[in-house]
Formats: structure tokens, sequence, C-alpha cells
């Protein structure tokens, strides 16, 4: 496993030029951006917790492409990464997150003046949501609840949030990881009613009971991903590392894979408005919770919740849908139509899998820049458009008449 430059200061004796990676075949958002340059203006700095550029760039260094997704190619190590390594990151943040400039202000909550969207009926409940959120009160939204389950297999909304004051994944010491565990299994442990449940600590649990877990999409995979283990993400697993889930596992959390914490709610089927209220109040509880416990998640006001992978500022929200799209997926406006709905696609067994039997994840390709509601709007209506044009095709019908504007 790569890992360990960190601390090698006999780096510096060599010329910029001779440390500089070899990006010439890569296809990642930092190997666009980097320069000789900016790395030799870089490389000897670090943040108070001692990550540095090259511990940032070395999962993008090792993983020049990905057969399914364009990567970001970079990570952060704790919360002052994206402050001292600016110089790179807000660029690799304008070009994954549709031109987001470094003077842009995330909309975590919801202010009326900002919703833009049409359908005002739907947009004003929605909103009612959010404004609730604060109260824990989440009224269940309009809309959402009727995509069709002879299609919609599934429906799961995720977000990750970072302890404030601990290195992240990438960085953190064991000490650190067990204590975010801790912590972790302390707050969840306050959840009552629907979403009283219990932790699974991963080096407790069987290999059988882990594999069937994964296979029922409720737990993240082994540490193979070669995108997690550049990271060094995957340093001194399972230690620490666990999922915690109610009773019937809608609603799930992970303890130090890829962030601190990954808030999930889902559920079979095509009622996204069920998952996502719950998802609104189980996260607003262990914000809560947390928060008496006098830790804080990391924000800030420009990048939103600040979380390990560059892609995931702002809301980490993805919502996601496993969809039947046999006859869609062929179809040469496949690309084209995701683009324009600014949906992305996945293999239903995570983000390293490619699609099978026509069935794919299609989730919101966006994070940063708009609110949680308005993700989930997107979803919701890219995804009913989506399965409309699938029964068209078919029937042999034309999807012409149905194609999207660009949103
Ligand atoms: P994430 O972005 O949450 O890390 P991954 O692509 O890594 O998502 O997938 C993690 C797990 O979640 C996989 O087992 C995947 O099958 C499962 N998953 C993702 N979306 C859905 C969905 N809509 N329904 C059921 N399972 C899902
Ligand atoms: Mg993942």
């Amino acid at each position: 496993m790569p890992f360990g430059n960190t601390h090698n200061q006999e780096k510096m004796k060599y010329a910029s030029d001779q440390e500089y990676p070899d990006l010439s075949k890569h296809n990642n958002h930092m190997a666009k951006i980097l320069t000789p340059a900016m790395y030799e203006r870089l490389r000897s700095k670090q943040t108070p917790s001692g990550f540095t550029l090259d511990d940032i760039i070395q999962t993008g260094i090792d993983n020049p492409g990905h057969p399914f997704i364009m990567t970001v190619g970079c990570v952060a190590g704790d919360e002052e990464t994206y402050e001292v390594f600016k110089e790179l990151l807000d660029p690799v943040i304008e070009d994954r997150h549709g031109g987001y400039k470094p003077s842009d202000k995330h909309k975590t909550d919801i202010n009326p003046a900002n919703l833009k969207v049409a359908q005002p009926s739907v947009q004003l409940t929605w909103l009612t949501v959010f404004l609730n959120r604060e109260t824990n009160t989440c009224p269940p939204p309009q809309g959402g609840d009727d995509l069709d389950p002879d299609y919609v297999l599934s429906s799961r909304v995720r977000t990750g949030r970072s302890v404030r004051g601990f290195c992240l994944p990438p960085h953190c010491s064991r000490g650190e990881r067990r204590a975010v565990e801790q912590l972790s299994i302390e707050a969840l442990a306050s959840l009552t009613g629907d979403l009283n449940g219990k932790y699974y600590a991963l080096k407790n649990m069987t290999d059988a009971e882990q594999q069937q877990l994964i296979d029922d999409h409720f737990l993240f995979d082994k540490p193979v991903s070669p995108l997690l283990l550049a990271s060094g993400m995957g340093r001194d697993w399972p230690d620490a590392r666990g999922i915690w889930h109610n009773d019937n596992k809608t609603f799930l959390v992970w303890v130090n894979e890829e962030d601190h914490l990954r808030v999930i709610s889902m559920q079979k089927g095509g009622n996204m408005k069920e998952v996502f209220n719950r998802f609104c109040t189980g996260l607003t509880k262990i914000e809560t919770l947390f928060k008496e416990s006098n830790h804080a998640f990391m924000w800030n006001e420009h990048l939103g919740y600040v979380l390990t992978c560059p892609s995931n500022l702002g809301t980490g929200l993805r919502a996601g849908v496993h969809v039947k799209l046999p006859n869609m997926s062929k179809n040469a406006m496949f690309e084209d139509v995701l683009k324009k709905l600014r949906l992305q696609k996945r293999g239903t067994g995570g983000v390293d899998t490619a699609a099978v039997g026509g069935v794919f994840d299609i989730s919101n390709a966006d994070r940063l820049g708009f609110s949680e509601v308005e993700l989930v709007q997107m979803v919701v209506d890219g995804v009913k458009l989506l399965v409309e044009m699938e029964k068209k095709l078919e029937k042999g019908e034309s999807i012409d008449d149905i194609m999207p504007a660009q949103k």
C-alpha cells in the first residue's frame, strides 16, 4: 500500500522537477490542473497536522483514470487542507463543480430568494421541509413518492459528515480514528423509535456477515478500490470501521470509511419522499447529538460540509435509485440525457462497478452550489423522465418529443 511521502524531508534535496510526478497518461481533475510551477510553490507546505501536497495528489498519481467516472485525483487530510492548498484545490473544485468560484457561497440551508426552478407548488413544499429541519419537525415532502416500482428497485439518499478537530481518513492516526468511532457509537446509541439501532464493528463480524451486508447494498465494500487504497484511507483496516443501522436497515451510518460518517437512508421501491424525510430527521438528530457532546461538523460558508473527497463538498448528498433502463441505456442519447438532467450513472455494486442487465445507479452529479432539496428534486424529476423514456422505447416509440433541456 502506498503511503508515507509526508515525513520524508529528504525529498527537498531534490529539485522540484526531479520530484514532479509523471502525469502524462492521466485523466483526472488534479492532473488537468497541477503544473510543475504550482508543484514547486506548494511542495514544502503542510497543514498544521502535517498533510502535504504529495499526500493530496497520491491517489490521482496512482490512478490515471477510472473506467466509469472522471475522478478528482486528490483528497483532503484535514479541514485546513482546502485552505493551505487552495491554489490547487480551488481550480479542482471549480472544474469538478461546474464553475464554482472561490468567492461563491454554498447553500446549505434554503433561502427562498435563492429558489429559481419552476414548479412553485413543489418547490414551496420542499422548502417547508428544509426550513423545518432546525426544529426537527421535518414534515413529509410532497412529490417523489411515486417513482414506478416496476422500474425503480430501490431509493437512497446519503451524505458525509466530518467531525471537527480530527484528521480525515487519508491522514488520521489509529487513535483519532478510534476516537471518532467512540463518539459515533455514543451519539447513535441515543437514537430512539424508528431510528433505534445498533453498531456493528467490522472487526467483530464474520466474513460471511460482512459479505452479506455488502451484497445487500447496506455496507461499503472491502478496501479493494485503488482510489481508496492509494489515498491512504485503507490503513489499519478494519480497525475502527463499522456500520450502525436501525432494526429494519432503512437508516444506516458508516463509520470511518471514506468519511468519518456517512449517513444513509434507503428502502426498496420508488418512494424517495419517504427516504428523504427519514434522512432529514435522522441527520438532524445526529447533528444535535454531536453538538451536545461539544463536537461540531466541519462546515464553512464557501465549501458547505467539508469532506475527504473534493467531489463531495457542499451537501455531500448523493440521492440515487437503482433503476431498470435496458432500452434507454442502449439509446445513443443516454449520456446526453443524463448530462442535461445533471445526473450520473454507476453500476449497482458501487462506484467501481459496471451496470449489469440494464440496471443502473442513477444519482445527482452535483453536490455543491445546489441545496439538498434541489438535488433530490433533480433526481426525482430526472428519474421520472428516464422511466417515461424507457417505457416509450419498450413500445418501439420515439423519445424525441420528450428530450429535456439542459438543467
Ligand atoms: P456511495 O456514493 O454512497 O459511497 P457507492 O457507489 O460507493 O456509493 O455504493 C455504496 C453501496 O451502496 C453499494 O453497495 C451500492 O450498491 C449501494 N447503493 C447505492 N445506491 C443505492 C440504491 N439506490 N439502492 C440500493 N443500494 C444502493
Ligand atoms: Mg463510495
